[in-house]
C-alpha cells in the first residue's frame, strides 16, 4: 500500500476512499477483530441503515469499523480529515499548529487540538529496541526548553498581578540520538545520574560507544558501554577524532544530539509557542518520529505518513480473551452485555479526550 503523496489525490477528500485506504493500511493481512483480535469469521455487514464499513465478530457478537479500537474511535472528524492531519503532521519538519490545523482541515480549533495530540500519541514508540549496537555510536545530551509548570497555573501577586507559578524553572529534556539512526528523548523531572541512567540502560545498547559532552551524569552508566568518550564544551571542544581499537580513525562528538535540540527548539518556538509541562513527552514523542524516520534514512513523506497512520490502530487494545470468555457462549444475555460492556471500555481506555491518563 502507497500513501498518496498528492493532496489532490481522493482519499484527501473522498470518505470512502479514505475510509478504504484505512483499512488496508490497518488490515492489511486480513480483518481482525479489535475487541478479541479474531481474524477468522469476521463478516462485513451490509444494509441500507448500517452505512459502509462495518464488520460483524460471532466470537464478541459486536460490530466495528476500521475507527474502532484505534485513536479515531469517538472522534466525529471525517477520516479525511484525519489522513490529511496525518499527512501535514508526518511531513512537515516542525510540526503543524493546532491554529492551522483548524484553518487548513476546516475543523473548530478544540478538535484540531485533540485530533493532533492523539496523532501524536500514534507516532510515540510502544515498544522501543534499544538504539545503537556493536559498532554503532550513541549520542547522550540534554536541554532546558520553556518554562515548567501549566501556563494557564498562575497566582495573584498585590503589585504584580497575574503571574505564572513556578518562577523562571525551565522544562528539562534528555535525549539519545544514534548516529545515523533514531532519536529518543523524555521529559526528565531532574538531571540526575540516577535519570540518565534509568534512561540510557531502558534506551541505549550498551555494546555501542556512548559519546557525551563532561557532564558526570553520564560517568557511572558510561561505564557500562563498550566506550564512553566525552568532549569539553567548556574548553569549546566540540569534536574530537581519536585512534580507535581498530586502528580506524574515530569522532567523538555530540553534535548529532545538538542538531536534534535545534530542530525540537525552533519547532517549539516557531510552531507551538505555548506547551504546557504535561503534554512536553507528546510533542517529543513527534520529534522523535519524525528524526527517526526522516528522509536521509530512506523515509519519504508518504511512507512517514504510513508509519504513522499504523501506530494509530491497537496501540492501547489490551484486551485479551480469556478462556472463560471464550465460552461465554452458554452465559446468559445480560452476562453477554456486561462482557461487551467491559470490552468496549478496556478497548476505549487510553482515549479519554482529557488525556487525563
Ligand atoms: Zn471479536
Amino acid at each position: 500500500m502507497r500513501t498518496p503523496e498528492l493532496l489532490s489525490d481522493p482519499v484527501y477528500h473522498d470518505e470512502e476512499a479514505a475510509r478504504l485506504y484505512l483499512q488496508e493500511v490497518r488490515w492489511s493481512d486480513g480483518v481482525y477483530c479489535p475487541f478479541c483480535g479474531a481474524l477468522d469469521d469476521i463478516k462485513p455487514l451490509g444494509g441500507e441503515s448500517m452505512g459502509a464499513g462495518w464488520f460483524y465478530c460471532p466470537a464478541c457478537q459486536d460490530k466495528f469499523t476500521v475507527r474502532v479500537g484505534s485513536v479515531m474511535e469517538r472522534s466525529h472528524i471525517p477520516l479525511t480529515k484525519w489522513l490529511l492531519g496525518f499527512r501535514l503532521m508526518a511531513s512537515s519538519k516542525k510540526g503543524v499548529s493546532a491554529h492551522q490545523l483548524h484553518r487548513t482541515l476546516g475543523i473548530t480549533y478544540k478538535s484540531a487540538w485533540f485530533l493532533a495530540h492523539r496523532i501524536r500519541e500514534c507516532m510515540a514508540v510502544t515498544d522501543p529496541a534499544p538504539l545503537g549496537g556493536e559498532g554503532k555510536t550513541v549520542e547522550a545530551d540534554e536541554t532546558y526548553f520553556g518554562r515548567a509548570g501549566d501556563p494557564q497555573d498562575t497566582i495573584f501577586i498585590t503589585g504584580k498581578g497575574w503571574v505564572r507559578r513556578g518562577g523562571e524553572e525551565k522544562m528539562k529534556v534528555m535525549t539519545l540520538v544514534e548516529r545515523g539512526g533514531g532519536a529518543r528523548s523524555i521529559h526528565a523531572d531532574r538531571l540526575t545520574s540516577a535519570e540518565a541512567t534509568r534512561f540510557l540502560v531502558r534506551n541505549a545498547d550498551r555494546a555501542s560507544e556512548l559519546n557525551t559532552d563532561e557532564s558526570h551524569i553520564y560517568e557511572r552508566v558510561g561505564r557500562g558501554f563498550s566506550a564512553h568518550d566525552a568532549v569539553n564544551h567548556g574548553k569549546e571542544e566540540y569534536a574530537r577524532y581519536e585512534k580507535a581499537k581498530d586502528g580506524k580513525k574515530k569522532v567523538i562528538t555530540t553534535n548529532t544530539v545538538e542538531g536534534f535540540f535545534s530542530i525540537f527548539k525552533r519547532g517549539m518556538r516557531g510552531v507551538y509557542q505555548h506547551c504546557g509541562e504535561k503534554h512536553l513527552h507528546r510533542y517529543l514523542a513527534e520529534f522523535d518520529f519524525r528524526y527517526s524516520n526522516r528522509k536521509a534514512l530512506g523515509v519519504e513523506d508518504p511512507e512517514r505518513t504510513e508509519r504513522a497512520i499504523k501506530g494509530a490502530a491497537g496501540k492501547r487494545l489490551t484486551y485479551r480473551r480469556t478462556n472463560s470468555q471464550a465460552s461465554e457462549g452458554a452465559a446468559s444475555h445480560t452476562a453477554r452485555l456486561a462482557a461487551r460492556r467491559a470490552r468496549r471500555a478496556a478497548t476505549r481506555a487510553g482515549f479519554d479526550p482529557r488525556f487525563s491518563h
